[in-house]
């Protein structure tokens, strides 16, 4: 606010621990409360952007730990791995958007539930940090099954990273394709170049298909022998439809547009195994690829399954008003949490499902547990978690695109229009709006960019390297 002087940020020093002879300290003890956010995504964001605006500053201290800097807009992410758009432009910066909380980058290794810490690992060193207020929105990471090759040979979409390289990766085996002999051995090397295999259909692998299709048709100049329908693009589902998110509908309609663009899609069918030249599938078959891109949907982040507190389908339960039943102060939201449904029937047996893992009820979700943080430190009211889905959208390239805003049934070039909107609407700041939105007129106006960088070495792209899995230890793994 203009003329309003800037907020001091506490030391980073006296961030650390607080534990002395007679524990934390905490609010009431003449400090203020201190609220540590576990991830700084939808929810964790949207839920220091409701405390930094409604507590005074003197109540409560806000920390963020998080591995970036930034709120990833993940529905973005198969345009990053099309080069639609710039990856930048998807990372919406947390320091300029967050300014009266301290960012502490790294990850939560372990909460303590008992000392109230958590313990932060960045690079070798372990940082302990007291909370009064913990609220835990780690997210989700792609789920893998236990498949063998899977983990060494798939790569996921839920990151930068992982996007960054599947563009680069697309781009390297039609070049190494391009280039194979005429040989029995070259033909056998370049039909394995050539083809995609993705699992999940749902928006990820759906995306991620629909999209890359159309952009190699864009660029296929750039190969000499090569052409985008020399690809095999196999898109596979345990599932019986495809983007079951948008209803039977919209999901017949896109499946239809993926098959009649020559897409193979193998529906109620799964992996056995992979390794590094080929896919078997439980029908029977073997297809060979380089190329396994894994969406085959997401489980909560392992750090919830290390605390030792009930799940429902690996995520942490909370109550209705996002608080954890018997832990006072602590707080989930977002894909790691088990939220109630208030807004849908109780199934069968009486209970509320619990809601979806999408942005859109984890951005409801920050805010509703922002408001009821705050209340529990004395400013307003809380209130119970309840938000009717407003519909999802899925672009599929081109102009075909398939939404459903408010219930309303959308394909083709309208559905796009919806679906760019929404995206642009939903972005929480605008300079990154504007930079997507730039992206996609340049695209329409000018070559597409066909450049490969190779920023991302092939291990970093590892499911366990990119969404950092492996740090909680034996614990979270057992669960
Ligand atoms: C390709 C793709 C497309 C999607 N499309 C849509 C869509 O169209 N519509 C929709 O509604 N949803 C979509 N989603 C789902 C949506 O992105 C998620 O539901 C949403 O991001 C969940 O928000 P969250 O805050 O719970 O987690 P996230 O947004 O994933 O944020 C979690 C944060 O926690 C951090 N973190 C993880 N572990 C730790 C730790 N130990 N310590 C500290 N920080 C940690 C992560 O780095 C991350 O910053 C899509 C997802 C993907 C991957």
């Amino acid at each position: 606010m203009p003329g309003t002087p800037p907020r001091r940020r506490p030391a980073l020093r006296s961030l650390t621990s607080r534990r002395g002879a007679g524990g934390p300290e905490r609010a009431g003890a003449g400090r203020p409360a201190r609220v540590v956010v576990v991830g700084g995504g939808f929810a964790g964001f949207y839920a220091l952007r409701y405390l930094q605006r409604h507590l005074p500053p003197e109540s409560a201290d806000l920390l963020l730990v998080t591995p970036e800097d930034y709120l990833l807009y993940s529905p973005l992410l198969p345009e990053v791995a099309t080069g639609v758009v710039e990856a930048r432009h998807i990372a919406v910066s947390l320091r300029r958007k967050l300014r009266r909380v301290r960012l502490v980058l790294g990850r939560v290794r372990d909460v303590d539930l008992a000392a109230r810490t958590v313990s932060v690992q960045r690079g070798g060193t372990t940082q302990e940090l007291a909370w009064d207020h913990l609220v835990l929105t780690p997210g989700s990471i792609t789920r893998q099954f236990e498949i063998p090759g899977v983990p060494e040979h798939a790569r996921g979409l839920k990151t930068l990273v992982e996007a960054v390289y599947l563009r680069d990766h697309l781009l390297e085996q039609l070049d190494l394709a391009d280039a194979q002999p005429d040989t029995e051995a070259g033909r056998a090397a370049r039909a394995e170049m050539l083809t995609v295999v993705a699992v999940g259909a749902g928006y990820t692998g759906t995306e991620f298909v629909a999209q890359a299709q159309r952009w190699l048709t864009r660029i296929e100049r750039r190969w000499d022998r090569t052409r985008a329908r020399d690809v095999r693009w196999v898109l596979v589902d345990v599932a019986p439809a495809v983007l079951p998110e948008l209803g039977p509908q919209l999901g017949a309609h896109a499946l239809t547009v993926l098959r009649d663009r020559g897409v193979d899609v193998r529906l109620e069918t799964s992996v056995a195994s992979a390794d590094d030249t080929r896919v078997v599938l439980t029908d029977g078959s073997t297809i060979r690829t380089r190329t396994l891109v894994w969406g085959a949907g997401v489980v909560a982040s392992p750090l919830v399954a290390a605390l030792g507190l009930p799940t429902r389908r690996g995520r942490l339960v909370t109550d209705t008003d996002l608080s954890v039943p018997g832990v006072p102060g602590l707080w989930a939201a977002g894909d790691a949490a088990a939220v109630p449904d208030l807004a849908v029937a109780p199934g069968e047996d009486g209970a509320l499902p619990d809601t979806q893992p999408t942005a859109q009820h984890a951005q409801r979700q920050g805010t509703a547990v922002g408001r009821n943080v705050a209340a529990a430190l004395g400013h307003g009211t809380p209130r119970r978690y309840r938000h009717r889905d407003l519909g999802l959208v899925a672009d599929l390239g081109g102009l075909d695109a398939v939404a459903r805003p408010l219930g309303i049934r959308l394909t083709g070039p309208v559905a796009k229009v919806v679906t760019r909107g929404y995206h642009l609407l939903v972005l929480p700041a605008t300079a990154n709006r504007v930079r997507v939105a730039a992206d996609w007129l340049f695209q329409s106006v000018l070559p597409p960019d066909e450049t490969q960088l190779s920023v991302v070495r092939q291990e970093d792209a590892r499911l366990a390297a990119a969404q950092a899995t492996a740090i909680y230890g034996p614990a979270a793994a057992q669960r």
